[in-house]
C-alpha cells in the first residue's frame, strides 16, 4: 500500500488563534499558562485532522511559538551571548522568556538587547531567525520541546514523526557573527546533539523522524556535498532502530541527486511541484530500498491538484519502485498555505466559480490521500474513483472559463516598447531637477510609509465590512487619522512626509481589491513571521486597472501640508510574490500586466501633482529563483516590470523604491538597473552590513539605509542611530544619503512610534550641523 506522508501543517490555526495568543501573552493579557494551553489545542487539533484524513506519517514538532529555525537554536543551545543573562535561569518559564527575547529583543528590568536577525525562508515569504554562530561556538542540549511534542501527541493515541531541520542546514541557514572561520567547520560539535536528541527520541519509541535539508536541492560546491556523505554516515550509527527521512525541497536535486540519493537513510523526499522531471533521473539512480516520498501536491500554491498529472508520476515510481517504496506527500510544508477552504463561505468576494478551482492545506491532504488511494486502485465503484472524475471536471472548467483571459490587455503586454522602460534623462540630470522642485535638506529624513494600524483603525474596517458604519463615516475616521499624521510628521520635523496608508489592510491586498483578476478569501492566512500573517490574495486571471487606486488618499494628505507627500505604490514583482498567483501562465507574463496598471496609477498621481512617487519592491529579492542557472532569466523580466511601473514619470518627480531583508551582493547591478531615484533599505538588524555591496558596487542613485529595526518594539536611541549612520557615511556618499527606519511602521504602537522618530530626526538633524560646520 501507498503511504501517505505530510512534511507540516499550519501552525497559525484555521482562526490565527496562535497569533492572537502570542500577542495577548506579550501585552500582559494572558498568562504563560493560558499561551502554552493555547498552543496545545492548535497542536491537538491539527494532529487529529492528519489523523482523520488518513494521513500515515504525522509530523509533530512542526509546531513553534514564533520560528523552527529558532526552535531548532534553542534545542542545539546556540543562544548568542546577549541573552545569556536571561539563558541563566535555566526554568521552563524562563526558557520561554528566553525564547520571546531572542524573537523579539527584550528592553525590560535594566537589560536591554537586540533579537535576532530575521532573513527570508529561500525564496518564500516565510521569515525564520538566522542563527549566530562564533568560532568556538559551543552546542548542547538545552530544549526538548521536540521530545515534549512526540510525547504529547502520543498520550494521545497519535503516533508523529519528529521534524527537524538538518544539521547542514541548519549551519547553512546561519552566519558567522566573527570572522576567522566558516559555519560548517562546527559540524563536530553539532553532531553528538543531534545523536543525543535522537537517542533519547529512540526512548521514547519513536518509528519516524525527518531531517529537513532543503540546501540539498540547491546549489552546493564540492565541499559540501562530501560532507553530507560524512554527516549522514556518522549520523547512521545513531540512528539503529529509528528510521530517517531526508526531506528536499523548493527545488529539484539536479546534479546533488546522486549524493541524495545514497545517503545511508531510509526515505528521501522530493518536489515533483518544482522539478517534475527530476523524477526520472531519480528513479534511474535509486539505490534498493531506499522509500522515495513524492511530492506531488504543491506545498506553494492554492490550485486544486491535477490528478491525472499526479497520477502519472506517482504510477511511473511504483512501476519502478513497487508500492511498498512509494509515498504520497505535499511537496513542502503546509506552513505556506491556508489552513482550509471550507471556512470560505463569502461568495462575493470569492466566487463559487473560482473557489471551485482551490484547496488549501486540509484539501490537500485529502488530495494526497485521494492520490494514494487511486494510484492503487482506479475501480469506477470506489469513493475515490469519484473524486477523480470531479477533480477532472473542475480542471476543464477552471480551462475554459470565461472569467480569465482579456484579449486587451495580452495585447497591451505584447506591445511594450523600449521606452516604455526609460526615463527621459540619467540620473545626476534628474537629481539636479529633483533637488530644484523638492528643495529637501542633506540627509533628508522620511519614513517607509505606513502609520501604526491601531485597533480602531482596523476595527473601522471591520465595522465598514459589516456595514455598521457607511462609507462616509469611515473616509470621515481615515482623513481624522491621515490629518493627525500629517500633523505630527510636520512637528517631528520630517522632511518627506506619507499619509500613513491607515487605508490600506495590506499593501498587496489593497491593490489586489482595486484590480481586475483577482478574487480574495475571508481567512487564507498564512505566517509571515512570528505573530505576523499574511493573507495573499489570489491572482486568477488577466490583470488590469479600471480606476484611480491611490490618488484620493495622497491628494487629500498633500492638501494638508506643504511638505512633499509621497505616493505609496506597491510595485509588480512583489504583488505578483505576495499573491497566491495562476500557474496557467509564465509569471512573467503576469507581472507585466501588473507592471502596466501599476504605471497608469504612476501617472495618475504625477497628473494629481505628487512629487514623490515610492514603488515598493520587498519582495524582489524573495523571487529570485534558487539556483543560479535560472537567476538571470528572473532578473530580467523582474527589472523590466519595475522600470515599465516609473519610467512614465518627467524627470523632476522623484521615485522611490523600497525593500527589506534583502542580501544584494550578488544582485547589486540589478537593483542599480531599477533606476529609482531613492532606494530605502533594511540595514539595522545587520549593522549597516547590507551597505557594503552598494559601496564596492558604487551604487550611483540616493540611499535611506534604515536606521533603527521595526519589527520588535524597542525604542533606539538617537546616539546609536548616529552610530549607524557614521557607519553609512564611511561607505556612501554623505549627499547620496536618506535618514529613515528599516520598514513601514504599521505593526508598531504610536508611542513607540513617535519617541523613535524623533530620535530619529534628531540623529539626521546632528549629522547635518556637522556637514554645516566643516
Ligand atoms: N510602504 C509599506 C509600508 O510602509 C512598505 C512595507 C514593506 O516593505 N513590507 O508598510
Ligand atoms: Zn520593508
Amino acid at each position: 500500500m501507498l503511504l501517505t506522508n505530510n512534511l507540516g501543517y499550519p501552525r497559525i490555526g484555521a482562526q490565527r488563534e496562535l497569533k492572537k495568543a502570542c500577542e495577548a501573552f506579550w501585552s500582559g493579557k494572558i498568562s504563560r499558562k493560558e499561551l502554552l494551553e493555547a498552543g496545545l489545542k492548535i497542536r491537538t487539533s491539527n494532529w487529529k485532522i492528519q489523523q482523520e484524513m488518513g494521513i500515515d506519517l504525522i509530523p509533530s514538532n512542526d509546531f513553534s511559538f514564533y520560528d523552527q529555525v529558532l526552535d531548532m537554536t534553542l534545542m542545539v543551545g546556540a543562544i548568542p551571548q546577549r541573552y545569556y543573562n536571561l539563558a541563566a535561569n535555566k526554568s521552563a518559564e524562563h526558557e520561554l522568556e528566553l525564547y520571546f527575547a531572542m524573537a523579539r529583543g527584550f528592553q525590560h528590568d535594566g537589560i536591554d538587547v537586540t533579537a535576532m536577525e530575521m532573513t527570508k525562508w529561500f525564496d518564500t515569504n516565510y521569515h525564520y531567525l538566522v542563527p549566530e554562530f562564533i568560532k568556538n561556538q559551543n552546542f548542547s542540549l538545552f530544549s526538548e520541546k521536540i521530545i515534549n511534542e512526540y510525547y504529547e501527541a502520543k498520550q494521545l493515541g497519535i503516533e508523529t514523526k519528529p521534524v527537524l531541520v538538518g544539521p547542514i542546514s541548519y549551519l547553512l541557514l546561519g552566519k558567522e557573527k566573527e570572522q576567522g572561520f566558516n559555519r560548517l567547520d562546527l559540524i563536530d560539535s553539532l553532531l553528538p546533539v543531534y545523536e543525543r536528541i535522537i537517542e533519547a527520541l529512540k526512548n521514547y519509541g519513536v518509528k519516524w523522524i525527518q531531517l529537513d535539508e532543503p540546501f540539498l536541492s540547491l546549489d552546493l560546491d564540492d565541499k559540501t556535498l562530501a560532507l553530507y556523505k560524512q554527516v549522514y554516515k556518522r549520523l547512521a550509527k545513531s540512528t539503529g532502530g529509528i528510521k530517517v527521512i531526508v526531506a528536499t525541497y523548493f527545488e529539484g536535486l539536479k546534479d546533488n541527486a546522486e549524493v541524495a540519493l545514497n545517503l545511508p537513510v531510509d526515505a528521501l523526499h522530493i518536489d515533483l511541484v518544482r522539478d517534475r522531471q527530476q523524477l526520472e533521473t531519480i528513479l534511474r539512480l535509486i539505490p534498493e530500498k531506499l522509500t522515495l516520498s513524492l511530492g506531488v501536491v504543491d506545498g506553494r500554491n492554492i490550485w486544486k491538484n491535477n490528478y491525472d498529472k499526479s497520477l502519472e508520476l506517482i504510477d511511473t515510481a511504483t512501476k519502478k519502485l513497487g508500492e511498498n517504496r512509494v509515498w504520497v506527500a505535499p511537496s513542502c510544508s503546509l506552513l505556506h498555505v491556508p489552513c482550509d477552504l471550507d471556512n470560505e463561505d463569502n461568495e462575493k468576494t470569492l466566487p463559487k466559480e473560482v473557489k471551485d478551482w482551490l484547496a488549501f492545506a486540509k484539501q490537500k491532504l485529502e488530495e494526497v490521500k485521494d492520490l494514494s488511494v487511486l494510484a492503487e486502485n482506479r475501480q469506477e465503484s470506489s469513493p475515490a474513483y469519484q473524486h477523480y472524475i470531479e477533480n477532472q471536471t473542475s480542471q476543464e472548467r477552471r480551462r475554459t472559463s470565461t472569467l480569465i483571459h482579456h484579449i486587451d490587455v495580452k495585447e497591451r503586454v505584447a506591445t511594450i516598447a523600449d521606452e516604455d522602460i526609460q526615463r527621459k534623462s540619467t540620473f545626476p540630470e534628474r537629481k539636479a531637477r529633483q533637488l530644484e522642485t523638492l528643495k529637501l535638506p542633506l540627509f533628508p529624513t522620511t519614513t517607509i510609509g505606513s502609520f501604526p494600524q491601531t485597533k480602531e483603525v482596523r476595527s473601522w474596517r471591520a465595522k465598514l465590512k459589516k456595514g455598521v458604519i457607511t462609507r462616509e463615516e469611515y473616509d470621515e475616521l481615515i482623513k481624522e487619522e491621515t490629518k493627525d499624521a500629517i500633523k505630527w510628521q510636520e512637528d517631528a520635523g520630517l522632511d518627506v512626509l506619507v499619509h500613513g496608508e491607515f487605508e490600506r489592510n495590506d499593501m498587496v491586498e489593497y491593490f489586489g481589491e482595486q484590480l481586475q483578476g483577482y478574487v480574495f478569501t475571508k481567512n487564507g492566512w498564512v505566517q509571515s513571521y512570528g505573530s505576523r500573517c499574511v493573507k495573499p490574495p489570489v491572482l486568477f486571471g488577466d490583470v488590469s486597472r479600471t480606476q484611480d487606486m491611490t490618488v484620493y488618499w495622497t491628494s487629500y494628505a498633500q492638501s494638508l501640508t506643504s511638505l512633499p507627500v509621497k505616493g505609496m505604490l506597491t510595485g509588480p514583482v512583489t504583488i505578483l510574490q505576495w499573491s497566491f498567483v495562476r500557474d496557467d501562465q509564465p509569471r512573467s507574463e503576469t507581472t507585466f500586466q501588473i507592471a502596466l496598471a501599476i504605471r497608469d496609477e504612476v501617472l495618475a498621481l504625477e497628473k494629481a501633482g505628487i512629487k514623490i512617487i515610492q514603488i515598493d519592491e520587498p519582495a524582489i529579492r524573495e523571487g529570485l529563483p534558487l539556483r543560479k542557472a535560472d537567476q538571470r532569466n528572473y532578473l530580467n523580466w523582474a527589472v523590466k516590470a519595475f522600470r515599465l511601473s516609473a519610467a512614465g514619470v518627467a524627470d523632476d518627480r522623484q521615485i522611490h523604491t523600497h525593500m527589506c531583508y534583502s542580501e544584494f551582493n550578488d544582485i547589486i547591478a540589478d537593483i542599480a538597473a531599477l533606476d529609482a531615484d531613492v532606494i530605502t533599505i533594511e540595514t539595522s538588524r545587520s549593522q549597516m552590513e547590507l551597505l557594503d555591496a552598494f559601496a564596492n558596487f558604487n551604487y550611483p542613485n540616493d540611499i535611506g539605509p534604515g536606521v533603527y529595526d521595526i519589527h520588535s518594539p524597542r525604542i533606539p536611541s538617537k546616539e546609536e542611530m548616529i552610530l549607524l549612520l557614521e557607519k553609512a557615511k564611511a561607505v556612501i556618499d554623505y549627499k547620496q544619503l536618506w535618514v529613515n527606519p528599516d520598514c513601514g511602521l504599521k505593526t508598531r504602537a504610536w508611542p513607540e512610534t513617535k519617541a523613535a522618530l524623533d530620535a530619529m530626526v534628531g540623529a539626521a538633524k546632528d549629522l547635518r550641523s556637522v556637514k554645516e560646520t566643516v
